[in-house]
């Protein structure tokens, strides 16, 4: 079809995807995990309202070029600031300081800068950050000797192991140890296993997929009753976010690299959250009109305008779907800054229940 063919998204060229789940957005992304009943305990009163207007968005109409722009950027300043207030209450009432320790294995720049990203967030909050730097050649016994102690302070309340992890070490039995109640990723299979049964709750969820239903709730977009898509199952974003969007008792359905006939499947849908790491894959012929997009994904694409030679675009190709959609996040600036909104929010849960203090 001609949009497609004098479509920026079809002609972007894609650059080899170094990024994975610890790139500069994602490096706050990765990292999620609140009690769902602990983040509604402050995030429930603060409807977000959107710049453009002082109406919440409605996941039901759209005219052309008129889909709400998420914001995620300024959802997570707002959600930032909620954490400090709530940081500085809970110190001045029990003298508690919520603590959040992350382990960095190795020389690796992209690392390194995530993690001093983190420490610069927690400090802008007043969370007390601690780190542990080993050298790439250190042992796996070293980096669980590390989260041991961790474990056992009594001042940390959230505990990250930033990946990834030297090619010698066993990921799965890394953070694995991590104590469930200090898991502030979410990742632990015990979290998950939560996640995904009814009546039971999670100490913590992932916090990209926390932090996209906290964008869809903050632009009053209905979840309860809809059909929502969700484009990705890994288990750091796709998974946990249709789990998530059953708990809102959305109708759920997950495509993947096997579906056959992905669009006809995401045309019917009224949310769809895309996490599949292809630039611009989902094209604005494939929404119905009137649907919320969410999109997660990160992919450079070569651009010789930007300084960098690259620019970051996301699974959707904005520029088709914002005609058709009546919400859309952009990227960057939409599901990224939510990660670390949802990390610092995780870890005040976390000191929140382990002080009992409301
Ligand atoms: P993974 O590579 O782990 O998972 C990608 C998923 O997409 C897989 O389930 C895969 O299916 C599916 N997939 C791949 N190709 C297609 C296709 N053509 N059609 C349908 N499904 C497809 O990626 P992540 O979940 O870790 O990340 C996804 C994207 O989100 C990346 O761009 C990443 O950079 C970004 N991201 C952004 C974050 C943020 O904070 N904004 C945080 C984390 C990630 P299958 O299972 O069959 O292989």
């Amino acid at each position: 079809m001609a949009s497609m063919i004098f479509s920026e998204c079809s002609t972007a060229r894609l650059l080899p995807l170094r990024c994975h789940r610890s790139c500069p957005a994602l490096s706050f992304s990765r990292r999620v995990s609140l009690p769902l009943t602990s983040s509604r305990l402050f995030l429930p009163s603060l409807t977000f309202q959107p710049r453009a207007s002082s109406t919440s968005v409605s996941a039901t109409m759209a005219t052309e070029s008129s889909a709400k722009v998420i914001d995620g950027k300024a959802v997570a300043k707002q959600i930032r600031e909620e954490i400090g207030v709530e940081i500085a209450r809970m110190k001045e009432a029990i003298g508690i300081v919520p603590g959040l320790a992350v382990i960095l294995v190795g020389d690796r720049k992209d690392s390194a800068t995530y993690v001093r990203n983190k420490k610069k967030a927690c400090d802008a909050v007043g969370i007390n950050s601690f780190e542990v730097h080993l050298p790439e050649d250190t042992t796996e016994q070293e980096v669980l000797n590390s989260i041991s102690r961790f474990n056992e302070d009594p001042s940390v309340h959230g505990i990250l192991v930033q990946l990834p992890l030297p090619s010698h070490m066993n990921e799965e039995k890394i953070l694995n140890a991590v104590g469930i109640e200090k898991d502030v990723d979410g990742f632990h299979p015990l979290n998950i296993g939560r996640l995904a049964m009814r009546g039971r709750e999670p100490l913590f969820v992932p916090c990209t997929p926390k932090g996209c239903i906290e964008l869809l709730r903050r632009y009053g977009i209905q979840i309860k009753g809809k059909k929502a898509v969700v484009i990705g199952r890994s288990n750091i974003v796709g998974m946990p976010a249709a789990l998530l969007l059953q708990r809102e008792d959305a109708t759920v359905t997950i495509v993947h690299s096997r579906t056959n006939n992905p669009e006809d499947i995401i045309k019917e849908a009224d949310i769809i959250i895309s996490a599949v790491g292809q630039a611009n894959m989902v094209r604005g012929s494939w929404i119905k009109p009137g649907a919320a997009i969410i999109d997660v994904g990160i992919n450079p694409v070569e651009d010789p305008a930007s300084p960098r030679g690259y620019r970051l675009v996301g699974d959707v190709c904005y520029d088709e779907v914002v005609k058709v959609a009546s919400a859309v996040t952009p990227v960057p600036g939409g599901v990224g800054p939510m990660t670390i909104a949802m990390l610092l929010s995780n870890t005040l849960s976390s000191a929140k229940r382990m002080h009992n203090f409301n």
